[in-house]
């Protein structure tokens, strides 16, 4: 087994989550922090999803007191939007993870 960061042989008893004990004493890498590293952008984009949800839902049930054709429009719409930021922000995720490697 090699070290992640460093790619020093290792056996894997002494690895961390893929990371020699001296990366993980020399960057702070603790398992966790591996596993929840997230990119600030697709956290920023993960963030706008939650608004758009949010801001669109309260849109719809304004839209569908006005009239159901506009109310069911906002509605698609904005389902749209929020898969298309979670997708995003997930792509962004996983090329950050591939840098990372
Ligand atoms: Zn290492």
């Amino acid at each position: 087994m090699q070290c992640k960061k460093c790619g020093k042989e290792c056996i894997e008893s002494e690895l961390t989550n893929g990371y020699c004990s001296d990366c993980v004493k020399k960057y702070g890498l603790n398992s966790q922090e591996i596993h929840h590293k997230r990119n600030q952008v697709s956290y920023v984009i993960s963030g706008f999803f939650i608004a758009v949800i949010v801001i669109g839902c309260i849109a719809s049930i304004f839209g569908l007191m006005a009239n159901i054709v506009s109310g069911i429009l906002i509605f698609v719409g904005t389902f749209v939007l929020a898969i298309s930021l979670r997708a995003v922000s997930e792509i962004i995720q996983l090329l950050e993870d591939i840098k990372n490697k």
